[in-house]
């Protein structure tokens, strides 16, 4: 009762919007299930031209996603892009439309800076300011990767803290909030809050196969049919105690890990590739390592180069979260408590003097 009563209080003091509120700007994405645009609002001219909020209009599912949303803002507000409101716009024609509406956080992605040449010290400057303490190279950039993997699994254990597995973790769906200089989570359209039992993928949905999990099918067999209701399955943190659905995007979350070290897999053919060659390692990472390790390019060896510093204790955060078994995957919490991050509050504290 509780919970219900203060999301209706809270509900009821939150601005409320409507369709003629907002003009759209610049279109930002579109996938099978809505599209998402700029938008600001029609009275209030912002002050920011091209608008303070982003929209997506998104067919029925658009309810699961608002209704994720819902719970993220009230349960773990810094893991996600700040959801401003949501609701059902009847008057279209192309029946049943969802207006979802958050902040506008900022205009790259990790998918963005990890795409160009500047990584990862596009992100230093974004997250530490100007200040250089350090000559480029190897332990420099493995700071940088450090920050960007704590905030990861800092926003990722927020998630699974509430009881929300996200299934879609992937750069694109990674938004950096220039307000905070921190990463934030988005897309919240496949996730599955399984305290609640709120688990709808539609079948023409698949997960984004280059950084699902090898147990991507698992969670889709116990989706409901009806896509308008979501059927509360009875699952509950015993079931999530024997599945440990969260580690799904632990496995996403060590592929994001690899790709920042391995220049080479961060295009999508180097992904696919990977992948490959991990299967046929049968999800081994150390075999896969001693596999190219012998006629690695100079491109990979850096990268190993990279996770051996400090004793290789970024190698063995990674081969902890991409493993094929995920009850051997650590946590996003166990991670974040990994001494692989022991050293990067001194960084943070030698930056600010
Ligand atoms: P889709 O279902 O199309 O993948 P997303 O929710 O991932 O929808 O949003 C699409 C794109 O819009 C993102 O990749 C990002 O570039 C941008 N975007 C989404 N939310 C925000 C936000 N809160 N602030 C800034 N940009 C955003
Ligand atoms: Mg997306």
């Amino acid at each position: 009762f509780d919970m219900f009563f203060l999301a209706f209080v809270e509900r009821l003091f939150r601005p409320t919007f409507k369709k003629d509120d907002f003009v759209l700007g610049k279109k930002l994405g579109e996938g099978a299930f809505g599209v998402v645009y700029r938008a600001s609002l029609t009275k209030k001219p912002s002050s920011k031209k091209e608008g303070d909020f982003v929209l997506k209009k998104a067919t029925e599912y658009g309810a699961v996603e608002i209704w994720m949303n819902e719970r993220v803002r009230r349960a773990c507000a810094n893991s996600c892009a700040v959801f401003v409101h949501g609701f059902l716009e009847s008057s279209s024609k192309k029946g049943a439309e969802y207006w979802l509406l958050w902040r506008y956080e900022g205009e790259a992605t990790l998918y963005d800076f990890m795409r160009s040449k500047e990584f990862p010290y596009n992100v230093e400057t974004m997250i530490l300011g100007e200040v250089q303490v350090m000559p480029k190279g190897l332990e420099r950039e493995n700071r940088i990767i450090q920050t960007i993997m704590r905030q990861l699994l800092f926003a990722l254990d927020g998630l699974h803290s509430t009881g929300i597995v996200h299934r879609d973790f992937k750069p694109q769906n990674i938004i950096f909030s220039e307000g905070s200089r921190t990463f934030k989570i988005i897309d919240l359209g496949a996730a599955a809050d399984l305290r609640v039992g709120i688990n709808y993928i539609p079948k023409e949905f698949l997960l984004d196969p280059r950084y699902a999990a090898p147990e991507q099918y698992i969670m889709s067999t116990q989706t409901p049919s009806a896509p308008s209701a979501p059927v509360a399955t009875a699952l509950s943190p015993v079931l999530w105690q024997m599945n440990l659905p969260d580690r799904f995007d632990i496995y996403s979350a060590g592929l994001i890990f690899l790709q920042m070290a391995f220049p080479g897999l961060r295009s999508d053919s180097g992904l696919i590739q990977f992948n490959r060659q991990l299967k046929r390692c049968d999800y081994d990472l150390i075999a896969w390592r001693k596999s190219v390790e012998t006629r690695a390019s100079s491109d990979l060896r850096r990268g190993f180069e990279l996770l051996d510093l400090d004793g290789g204790i970024g190698w063995e955060l990674l081969t902890l979260m991409v493993r094929y078994k995920a009850g051997q995957r650590i946590s996003a919490k166990g991670a974040l408590a990994h001494p692989y991050f022991d050293r990067e509050g001194l960084l943070v504290l030698s930056f600010m003097q």
